[in-house]
């Protein structure tokens, strides 16, 4: 028989042991693990806040796609988003003259907030494709963390500039018509572009969203799989955003006028408090199913 108190002090330490794992960061947790877990692919979550069963890896390099920055372990995801880039990169390679694309970052191993970077990319649904037109697939793996991509965007952000080539409006177009695509999000000046010169069937444009920075890579992300039933959708979705239009409206200008003017702070007013940063959420900020993904050997 154990004695009373000294059951009450193992149990107390493994009481504190619990707490101060759920009370740790998430970030250093899902970052510090190389392999996916042994469980059926399964999205838990939302896109900014949640983690990734059954990780499949995105190998780095392929007949039609290379991914870049190998040191950062990212090539993970959804085994629905590696079969999208798989197939997409080859539609690239048949219907432009890329021979088909360089990817960044998806995930992590098992998905969750990374170190540095990204708010989303915690599924294994959201993927980084470089601008800079995939010529080359035989980069090294050394060249592949050296290389840079290319900016298409003017200097004084409101157009693109001779960096943009309507390959990449091609490259975008395969990208937004395939239906298990959500969205994409790009630098607003390429939408603006894309807005005014495409013509014939627009609809697909609905799917292309301005957001801050993307010019040097879009971002694609595919909606939450069938059989994930605690994956979040996002809200609001791109038919509600752009009115069941293109999205190519009045909405676009904001980004190449207020939005490029410096912030003005009121010093009457008090500070709007700091939303946390998606990267800092704590272990049990995130879904509960996330502790397991976290586990499992
Ligand atoms: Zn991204």
């Amino acid at each position: 028989m154990i004695p009373i108190k000294i059951l009450l002090i193992i149990l107390s330490i493994v009481f504190n042991a619990q707490t101060a794992f759920a009370e740790k960061q998430a970030r250093y947790l899902f970052g510090a693990l190389s392999l996916p877990s042994k469980q059926s692919p399964n999205a838990f979550g939302s896109y900014s806040k949640g983690c990734l069963a059954g990780g499949e890896e995105m190998l780095e390099s392929g007949p039609t796609w290379q991914v870049m920055r190998l040191s950062r372990d990212r090539n993970w995801g959804h085994p629905d988003m590696i079969t999208l880039l798989k197939n997409l990169s080859k539609s690239v390679a048949k219907k432009t003259s890329w021979n088909g694309i360089y990817i960044g970052d998806i995930s992590q191993p098992r998905g969750g907030p990374m170190i540095s970077g990204h708010a989303s990319h915690q599924l294994g649904l959201d993927a980084d494709i470089w601008m800079l037109p995939a010529k080359n697939l035989n980069l090294t793996q050394a060249r592949r963390e050296s290389i840079s991509s290319i900016n298409i965007r003017s200097k004084n952000k409101k157009t693109t500039n001779s960096n943009w080539t309507n390959e990449h409006v091609d490259v975008l177009k395969i990208f937004a018509k395939d239906p298990s695509v959500d969205r994409i999000f790009v630098t607003a000046p390429a939408k603006i572009y894309m807005c005014k010169h495409e013509v014939g069937n627009k609809d697909w444009l609905q799917k292309i969203r301005p957001y801050w920075g993307h010019n040097f890579h879009f971002h694609v992300r595919i909606k939450c799989p069938k059989d994930s039933k605690l994956c979040k959708t996002q809200k609001p979705s791109v038919q509600y955003l752009s009115k069941g239009g293109t999205g190519c409206d009045e909405t676009l200008n904001w980004w190449i006028t207020k939005a490029l003017e410096p912030v003005k702070i009121d010093p009457k007013k008090d500070k709007p408090k700091q939303k946390k940063h998606p990267t800092e959420y704590m272990m049990n900020e995130l879904p509960p199913q996330c502790m397991s993904v976290l586990n499992n050997k």
